[in-house]
């Protein structure tokens, strides 16, 4: 089978197990120098390919913050429990195909314990990165990733592995949204002041604000603000 055709192969076992947003990025793409994080070859050293997996947020969930913080979080950890189960199948189908495969947590802190660097946030590698280098989006000035089809109400997961894929990058793809500059509604909406206009963000006002002021529930003010 050429990888293109397993691609096709994977992209139609994912959409049948419940995903609604399917992508692939070649892990070259993390020795970019506009990438600067963490990289799936760091965990695995034999990795060829990020497998992205997204299921769409309920706009239910969104529109009734922030009064419905609770319901929010809940949906989203739904999401998040959704994610787990597709891409565990996805993963064990590409092993029993030959390749080795692993999955990238959706979160950064779970169940009392954490998945990303406690004090810098940083993960062990970027899927927002790997959604935009496989071509599902590009980076919003909430520093989300907005997606053509389903904007900021994304949840994403990744599937890292070494079977060879046909990568999905567009070349052609900015890097930020052309529309944020004429919007910066999120700006104004972070209770936080967790990022700016001009790009930077501090994503430990975001964790505190979350973790602290609202005692683990998720905000979600820069998605609800986004018109995309
Ligand atoms: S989730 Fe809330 S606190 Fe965090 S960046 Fe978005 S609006 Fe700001
Ligand atoms: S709210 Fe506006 S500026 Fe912020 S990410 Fe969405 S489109 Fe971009």
């Amino acid at each position: 089978m050429t990888k293109d055709s397993y691609t096709s192969t994977l992209r139609a076992a994912a959409l049948e197990l419940g995903a609604e947003l399917f992508g692939v990025a070649d892990v070259r793409h993390f020795l970019s120098p506009e990438y600067t994080g963490n990289r799936p070859q760091d965990f695995m050293e034999s990795a060829r390919s990020v497998i992205v997996l997204g299921v769409a947020v309920p706009r239910g969930s969104i529109e009734s913050l922030p009064k419905g913080r609770a319901e929010y979080t809940n949906t989203l950890m739904a999401g998040t429990a959704t994610l787990r189960l597709i891409a565990f199948r996805l993963a064990r189908r590409i092993e029993r195909d030959g390749y080795r495969a692993t999955i990238v947590p959706t979160e950064g802190s779970e169940f009392g314990y954490w998945y990303a660097d406690r004090e810098t946030l940083m993960a062990d590698m970027s899927i927002k990165y790997a959604a935009y280098a496989a071509g599902l989006g590009s980076y919003g000035a909430n520093h989300l990733l907005i997606t053509d089809e389903f904007g900021t109400r994304i949840r994403m997961t990744a599937v890292v592995t070494d079977a060879p894929l046909g990568d999905g990058g567009d070349p052609s793809r900015p890097f930020l949204h052309e529309d944020c500059k004429e919007c910066m509604r999120c700006v104004a909406a972070c209770p936080a002041g967790a990022f700016t206009a001009d790009g930077t963000i501090d994503r430990k006002k975001c964790a505190d604000y979350m973790f602290h002021t609202l005692g683990g529930l998720r905000c979600g003010l820069c998605i609800q603000a986004c018109p995309k």
